[in-house]
C-alpha cells in the first residue's frame, strides 16, 4: 500500500468514538483522509478523537446522531457531503449488544439491537447509496461479526442481525457492482473493546481456549483490514465477509 492511500478521500464511520470504529477512524486518518464519525453519547470520547485526527492535518467531525434515527442519519450524510466536498467511502460500524436466552428475551432488548446494528447499516448506507450511483464510485465495508457466520448462545437478537448485514452486503454488492460500489463485510471475533465487558470472566477465559491464536483480537487489527478494503489494493473484491477471528469460526 502506498503512503497516504486515502489521500483527500471523505470516509464516514458510524461509531467512531470508542473501540473499533475509533481504530478505523484513526487508521484511515493516517493514510490521508479526512473523517466524518457519529457516535451516540460519548461527547468526550469524540471531541478527544477529533483533536488525534486534526493533528495528523486532515478534515475530521464528530458528530453526536442516533444511528437508528433514518432523517437524523441522512442529514448528517448531507452536512459530511457539504462540509468535506464529497462521499468516498461508508463505514458501518455503529453496533451494541443486549445478550440472553431467548427464552427470557424481552421484545425491547430484540428490537433495539436490530434497529442499532441492521436497520442502523440500513439508514446511513441509503443515504450514501444515490450520491456514490450518480458519482459512479463508492466503497461500503460494514462491519458485521462471526456470531453472524457461526452463531453463538445467548446472541439471537445480535447474530440475527449480523446475518443479516452479511446478506445485506452481498445483495447490494450484485445491485450496484455496475455503478462501480464495492461493497464488502468483516466479521471480527472477539475483539477488546468496551463491548465484552459485560461477558463473564469464566466464559470469556473459555472462549480464549477456543481461539487457535490464544487471545482476543485488537481493535487495530481490524482497522487494518479496513484500510485494506477501502484502498484501491482491494480493488477487484466486493460482496465479501473478512473473518478477522483468530481462528475461531475455522476451529
Ligand atoms: P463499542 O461498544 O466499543 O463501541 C460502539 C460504538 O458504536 C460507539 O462509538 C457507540 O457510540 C456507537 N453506537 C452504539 N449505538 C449507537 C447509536 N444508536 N447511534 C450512534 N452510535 C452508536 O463496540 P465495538 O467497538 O466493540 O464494536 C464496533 C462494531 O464491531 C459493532 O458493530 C460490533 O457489533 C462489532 N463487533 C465487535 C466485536 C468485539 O468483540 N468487540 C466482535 C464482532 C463485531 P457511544 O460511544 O456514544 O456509545
Amino acid at each position: 500500500m502506498t503512503k497516504e492511500s486515502l489521500k483527500d478521500k471523505t470516509v464516514i464511520v458510524s461509531g467512531g468514538s470508542r473501540g473499533i470504529g475509533r481504530a478505523v477512524a484513526m487508521e484511515l486518518a493516517r493514510e490521508g483522509a479526512n473523517i466524518s464519525f457519529n457516535f451516540r453519547s460519548s461527547e468526550s470520547e469524540a471531541k478527544e478523537l477529533e483533536k488525534e485526527i486534526q493533528v495528523l492535518g486532515v478534515k475530521v467531525k464528530g458528530s453526536q446522531v442516533d444511528i437508528k434515527d433514518y432523517d437524523a442519519v441522512k442529514s448528517w450524510v448531507t452536512d459530511t457531503v457539504s462540509l468535506f466536498g464529497g462521499l468516498d467511502i461508508v463505514v458501518n460500524n455503529a453496533g451494541i449488544t443486549k445478550d440472553g436466552a431467548l427464552a427470557l428475551m424481552s421484545p425491547d432488548n430484540w428490537k433495539e439491537v436490530i434497529s442499532t446494528n441492521l436497520d442502523g447499516t440500513f439508514n446511513l448506507t441509503k443515504a450514501a447509496i444515490l450520491i456514490f450511483m450518480k458519482q459512479k464510485s463508492g466503497n461500503v465495508i460494514n462491519i458485521t461479526s462471526v456470531s453472524g457466520v457461526m452463531g453463538m448462545a445467548r446472541q439471537t437478537n445480535y447474530a440475527a442481525s449480523k446475518s443479516g448485514i452479511i446478506g445485506f452486503s452481498k445483495s447490494l454488492a450484485k445491485e450496484v457492482a455496475a455503478y462501480n460500489i464495492r461493497v464488502n463485510a468483516v466479521a471480527p471475533g472477539f475483539i477488546e473493546t468496551d463491548i465484552l465487558k459485560d461477558l463473564k470472566e469464566d466464559y470469556m477465559e473459555q472462549m480464549i481456549r477456543k481461539i487457535p491464536l490464544g487471545r482476543l483480537g485488537e481493535s487495530v487489527e481490524v482497522a487494518k483490514v479496513v484500510k485494506f478494503l477501502a484502498s484501491n489494493d482491494s480493488k477487484y473484491i466486493t460482496g465479501q465477509t473478512i473473518i478477522i477471528d483468530g481462528g475461531l469460526s475455522s476451529a
